[in-house]
């Protein structure tokens, strides 16, 4: 895969520093009503203390684990969970820290999108058959002035090789894999529905991508991010060498499980999702 530690070093920088405030949220949580919690009894204040510093070793222990993982790029203890933690909690939080450091919206996307696939990789051990693997693609790749509606069914495509379709439709057709074209977030949750693929590699732009992702979770998905040489939303490009890297991780991923941890069915998560 394409080297994303740069995007990997932005989330775990905002990481720590959500830690950071966090900690002090705690630190604050028992000074304040230490003077009240005192009058009661003066085990109290002791008691707070000892449940708000195991909340703070637990948060503690799963960023440390989240960022070994991330950075070790390998399965380590509950890293299925982790990715649920990212997906579904933390990258809010990422862009409210990302907005008060400084940091565009757009590589917090970046950042998140980037951890996503390393976690996805960090999971899956186990091949998934072709047919249940989807290769879904926004529509802004098919060329502008083309009149041909692909989106029904991209096989409709003539091929003639003015975009790209025509060589993610012959990737797809080499590989067997299921392909379809999105023109947004409702359509591509029907097809997702429809097809009911247990791993997805999808391209589009940084937001379709992390909210696809949020979306489609617990399913893994690989989001690969498009080129937009003429602008955003018209004749976009992607890297086809990075969609068939993608695309063969979920087909012959051989990754040995870590002895003792990793589950053989973690590549599909708890099934595809089915709303
Ligand atoms: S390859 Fe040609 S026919 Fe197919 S979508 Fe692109 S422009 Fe249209």
């Amino acid at each position: 895969m394409e080297d994303s530690r740069p995007q990997q070093r932005i989330f775990i920088g905002l990481l720590l520093f959500t830690l950071l405030i966090l900690s002090g949220v705690v630190v604050l949580l028992w000074v304040v009503p230490y003077i009240g919690l005192s009058r009661i009894s003066p085990l109290a204040p002791i008691i707070l203390a000892v449940c708000l510093g195991i909340l703070l070793f637990l948060v503690l222990l799963g960023v440390a684990l989240l960022v070994l993982t991330i950075i070790l790029g390998r399965d380590l203890f509950l890293s299925h969970n982790l990715r649920g933690l990212v997906v579904q909690v933390l990258f809010p939080f990422m862009v409210l820290v990302g907005k008060v450091v400084g940091i565009s919206k757009r590589r917090v996307q970046q950042s998140f999108i980037a951890v996503n696939n390393q976690l996805v990789v960090s999971n899956c051990h186990r091949r998934i058959k072709p047919e249940r693997i989807l290769l879904l693609l926004p529509h802004c790749i098919q060329d502008f002035d083309c009149d041909v509606k692909i989106t029904g069914n991209i096989k409709n495509c003539r091929k003639c090789g003015r975009c790209e379709i025509k060589d993610l439709l012959e990737l797809a057709d080499a590989y067997g894999v299921q392909i379809a074209v999105a023109t947004g977030g409702t359509l591509a949750r029907r097809i997702i529905v429809q097809n009911r693929p247990e791993a997805i590699v999808a391209v589009a732009c940084e937001l379709d991508l992390t909210t696809g992702i949020q979306d489609a979770y617990p399913l893994p998905v690989i989001g690969i991010l498009n080129e937009r040489p003429n602008g955003p939303c018209i004749n976009t490009r992607v890297d086809i060498g990075r969609v068939r890297e993608a695309l063969l991780y979920f087909l012959e991923n051989e990754n040995p499980t870590p002895s003792g941890s990793g589950n053989p069915d973690s590549c599909r998560d708890e099934g595809p999702a089915s709303g």
